[in-house]
């Protein structure tokens, strides 16, 4: 496909730069023995150098443009492609191996509700399987940043906490606009999550709907003490134990976010 035709309303920055593809391979730590996923492939750069390198290798592509060019590309028996949105694609249904390491480029503009549908897979379909062992992709830098912030700084919010809900990511490394063709505006950085841990979390909340709407709603008022954004969930603020009320979000960690959920849960 012709560049001119690149959709910037699918996030189409094509990996052009050598250097920084062999770099991204190597952070995937390929065995032989490994089943991939890989979303949103595009011109095929990561694609074909992952076939290679592993047992079996899924990819799901939303652009039907590119399909063609991706299997004359790639050539392999191991690949598997599928013309779907990443956000609707039945991963239990079309995957039927375990310890899946999903990777990918991502599209700035869907970036969060692909890395939310990861975690929670991860965690729902982990609890019967190892279903999902690794997540490894490549974000905007200021959203990595975000996703691995301490508590107590500005970047630490709702991504940060979420995330941290079901692992602890690491930001490997940067990549410069330079690297993509056309160059997006933005510094990207490769993040990984590592599910092999297992995750508590999930047992020790009550209602994890009734965790999500408490962790936005505090948000949505980032500056403001708790006692105002808890007037929401109580009438009763001062018999609140599991948290002191006058801290704001920004002050409770994923363990104070879940003890204030199944308390405020109860009331
Ligand atoms: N992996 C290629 C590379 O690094 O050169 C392409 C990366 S480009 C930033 C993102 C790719 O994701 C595009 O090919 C785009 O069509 C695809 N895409 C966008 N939204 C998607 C979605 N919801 N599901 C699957 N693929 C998607």
């Amino acid at each position: 496909m012709s560049y001119l035709k690149m959709k910037k309303s699918l996030g189409q920055n094509f990996l052009k730069d050598e250097f920084y593809i062999s770099k991204i391979i190597e952070s995937f730590n390929m065995r032989e023995s490994d089943v991939f996923l890989e979303i949103g492939p595009g011109g095929g750069a990561l694609t074909t150098r992952i076939v290679k390198h592993v047992k079996k290798l899924y990819a799901v592509e939303i652009d039907q443009r590119l399909i063609e060019n991706l299997f004359d590309k790639v050539k392999n028996e191991n690949f598997i492609l599928f013309n779907e949105d990443f956000l609707k694609f039945d991963l239990e249904k079309n995957i039927a191996e375990e310890n899946i390491k999903i990777v990918g480029n991502l599209p700035y503009h869907v970036t969060s509700p692909i890395i939310f549908k990861v975690m929670e897979l991860a965690s729902e379909v982990n609890k019967n399987s190892k279903k999902i062992e690794s997540l490894t992709i490549m974000v905007q830098k200021e959203v990595a940043e975000r996703i691995v912030a301490s508590i107590n700084t500005k970047d630490y919010g709702i991504l940060s906490i979420f995330t941290r809900f079901f692992c602890e990511p690491e930001i490997l490394f940067d990549i410069p606009p330079e690297a993509f063709f056309p160059k997006p505006k933005v510094i990207s950085s490769i993040i990984r999550f590592n599910f092999s841990v297992g995750n508590e979390n999930l047992n020790k909340v009550k209602d994890m709907k009734f965790f999500r709407t408490l962790v936005k709603t505090t948000f949505l008022n980032r500056r403001k003490m708790l006692r105002n954004t808890l007037k929401n969930f109580t009438d009763d603020l001062e018999s609140i134990k599991s948290v002191e009320i006058t801290k704001r979000p920004e002050n409770l960690s994923v363990n104070d976010f879940i003890n204030l959920s199944n308390e405020l849960f109860n009331k």
